[in-house]
């Protein structure tokens, strides 16, 4: 085997490596996708069709839980596929000032040179120690309040946190998105709960036969469950955002 073949199979295996590794960050929104499918389903073919006997109460609960699925997948759909806010490119060092850099013979020699290459960008966070904050991975100085996620491989403007379940970074770009998504998702859950519950306490009395009344039963506990973890981060990012601060913690005036 020659020398190419060698390097060209070792490349090969590290993209099938990393591809499998993007594939394996999608299971947590498969997992929610599936549950809303399945909300779906209980909802509109099992309580709708199935078990609502008035039709008036039924076309009511149809028109209004196809409104907050509308927006709920909407913002959903936002908080993903928005692409992350990448910092401009006049941050970015050029491979002789990351050099001069990386061969400072001092800790203070190096502030020097973060100093010169930060002057005229705007940038007002500092370090701990109040030195320029500046990324090695991806070579730029970093704009206040942007850091580098380590998931994502690269700096975010603007990060609040890497969130699994959307398998995206929620910062910058799509933070309004991701609280839209929070309070939608709340509403949905407050939505379900409440207009099963009347069929949820007849399930209890034995009122409701077939499969039908699992479906129903799971629907009001999951909503519930749902809505007690969602009430308490919707109302968390309420107060970041009124205080101006981020999940990272920073403060910015
Ligand atoms: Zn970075
Ligand atoms: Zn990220």
């Amino acid at each position: 085997m020659t020398m190419a073949s060698t390097s060209e199979g070792k490349s090969f295996s590290k993209r099938t490596g990393m591809l499998c590794v993007r594939a394996l960050k999608w299971i947590p929104v498969i997992f929610i996708v599936t549950i809303v499918i399945w909300s779906y389903y209980a909802y509109v073919i099992q309580l709708c069709f199935l078990t609502v006997k008035n039709e008036v109460e039924r076309v009511l609960y149809l028109i209004g839980y196809h409104l907050i699925f509308a927006i709920f997948a909407w913002s959903y759909w936002q908080t993903i596929f928005t692409d992350i806010g990448r910092v401009p490119s006049q941050f970015k060092v050029s491979a002789a000032d990351m050099e001069r850099l990386e061969n400072a013979e001092s800790e203070e020699a190096q502030r020097h040179v973060l100093e010169r290459l930060a002057s005229g960008l705007p940038v007002t966070n500092r370090t701990v120690t109040g030195a320029i904050r500046f990324c090695d991975k991806c070579w730029h100085v970093k704009p206040d309040r942007a850091h580098h996620c380590s998931v994502c491989g690269e700096c975010v403007l603007k990060m609040d946190h890497h969130c699994p379940w959307v398998n995206n970074c929620v910062a910058y770009t799509n933070y309004k998105f991701f609280v839209l998504f929070l309070a939608y998702a709340l509403f949905y859950c407050l939505y379900i709960a409440f207009t099963t519950l009347s069929y949820f306490i007849a399930f209890w009395k034995t009122q409701l036969e077939g499969l039908g009344r699992f479906h129903i039963l799971f629907l009001f506990f999951v909503a519930v469950m749902f809505a007690v973890s969602l009430v308490s981060l919707f109302c968390y990012h309420c107060y970041l955002v009124a205080h101006n601060r981020s999940t990272l913690g920073e403060l910015l005036f």
